[in-house]
């Protein structure tokens, strides 16, 4: 490669190889050839993919089977062929009409059922206790209206995920004389490469579930799993699964890029500043794993509004678009904050140090304390909301480090004369 290439990361113009260092014919500087080369490595690439599974449904299982429609939402369910299917577990519609088994692919694992149908509602009824910021809708009256049994259709990804990322980094500190303030800043280059490996990440394959939702209710515990076949299914339906592996691996793949990401950022340390140039990623081993998770789906009406609950069927974990009562989260708020006031008030009053700034001091407190109020109350409502990473899922040990550079780069010096006009007056 040419040296041309490079250029100056001090002022942008090009860099020439003096037999020693790589040096700036526009401002003089000079840099080590290896943070150079550093600042330009080539990427990790390819991106992050997976195998995608193929397997459709034997003749023997569609024997065993039986699929159903529903006429109002277009649910596509399917079930063992002793059971019956009176209503839709999205819509309640019992309107669903026989349907052919055709094409599909075969879940391979089925996490069966352990919260019954009275744990369930149990559940259910116990959310509405001691929750500060529900709204005033739900303090009495909260029916069933609709209590269903549903295997939602997952797909599960794993991969080895490589990144490389490349950072600009910076140490700065700054000393003061009588007369000047002197600010150093040191540059470097730091490179990281790295691999995680990812077990299990679902994404749901169903249209109908909202993705929030599905992933409120993680992690189920996969090694309860049972082998599907169609008797797995007496007396419960399944989704059929309208969203593809490859329609669900996006969601896959920025769950793990963001994973190592954060992974590999959190090895960056002892610096001012740090911000990514660039980065690369690549996987081997990349598979996904056709699954049916339980699920119970619950709703409720209010005030002609239909809101659903989630219940993971496996561990009890609930969630549900309930929403936050705004006018009560304010008096929370404003109520923490005007005690932390009060109580610092009289502190300072006490120790006699009130003026501006302590009590700026205090306000800022009392804001920490509102907004912490705040958020510690609309957690206990359990609002679904979605995952941004996947780091539950890596394997033991994490991020293993493959490559770790911190380059020094070049230092830049700011002067600025202290002004002095107020000692003189
Ligand atoms: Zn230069
Ligand atoms: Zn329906």
């Amino acid at each position: 490669m040419s040296t041309v290439a490079y250029k100056c990361p001090n002022c942008a113009s090009s860099l020439t190889f003096n037999g020693e260092k790589m040096a700036c014919g526009a401002c003089g500087s000079q840099f080590d050839l290896a943070a150079v080369e550093a600042m330009y490595a080539a990427q990790t690439s390819g991106g992050i993919d997976f195998d995608t599974p193929d397997e459709g449904y034997a003749a023997s299982d569609v024997a065993q089977m039986k699929a159903y429609r529903c006429k109002s939402c277009g649910a596509e369910l399917i079930t063992e062929g002793t059971t019956t299917a009176t209503e839709c577990p999205y819509c309640g519609s019992p309107t669903i009409l026989p349907d052919r088994i055709e094409g599909g692919i075969r879940p391979e694992l089925v996490v069966p059922f352990a919260i019954s149908k009275e744990e369930a509602q149990k559940m259910f009824e116990d959310y509405f206790q001691g929750k500060k910021l529900l709204p005033n809708i739900f303090k009495k009256d909260n029916q069933i209206a609709e209590i269903r049994k549903l295997y939602v259709p997952y797909w599960l990804f794993d991969c080895d995920a490589d990144a490389t990322i490349v950072y600009s980094a910076e140490k700065r500190r700054t000393q003061r004389t009588d007369e000047w303030e002197i600010e150093t800043i040191e540059h470097y280059i730091v490179n990281r490469s790295g691999t995680m490996s990812f077990e299990n990440i679902p994404v749901d394959g169903s249209v109908k579930l909202d993705n929030k939702i599905s992933e409120s209710l993680e992690p189920y515990d996969l090694t309860k799993a049972v082998p599907f076949s169609p008797s797995v299914l007496s007396g419960s339906l399944a989704d059929h699964a309208d969203v593809d592996a490859a329609g669900c691996e996006k969601r896959a793949v920025e769950r793990v890029e963001k994973s190592i990401t954060n992974a590999i950022r959190s090895t960056v340390t002892g610096y001012t500043s740090v911000s990514e140039r660039s980065k690369g990623f690549s996987s081997k081993g990349g598979k996904v794993t056709p699954v049916l998770l339980p699920v119970w789906l619950i709703t409720t009406v209010k005030d002609g509004k239909t809101y659903t609950f989630a219940i993971n069927g496996q561990t009890g974990k609930l969630t549900c678009d309930v929403p936050t009562d705004k006018g009560k989260a304010f008096l929370w708020g404003a109520g923490a904050f005007a005690g932390v006031m009060g109580i610092g008030a009289l502190i300072l009053h006490l120790i006699k140090k009130m003026g501006s700034g302590t009590m700026l001091l205090v306000g800022l407190l009392g804001l920490i304390a509102a907004f912490g109020v705040i958020a510690t109350l609309i957690g206990q409502l359990k609002q679904a909301s979605s995952q941004t990473s996947a780091s539950g899922y890596s394997r033991e040990g994490g991020l293993q480090l493959s490559l770790e550079q911190d380059l020094y780069l070049y230092t830049k010096i700011n002067r600025k004369k202290i002004e002095k006009q107020e000692q003189a007056s």
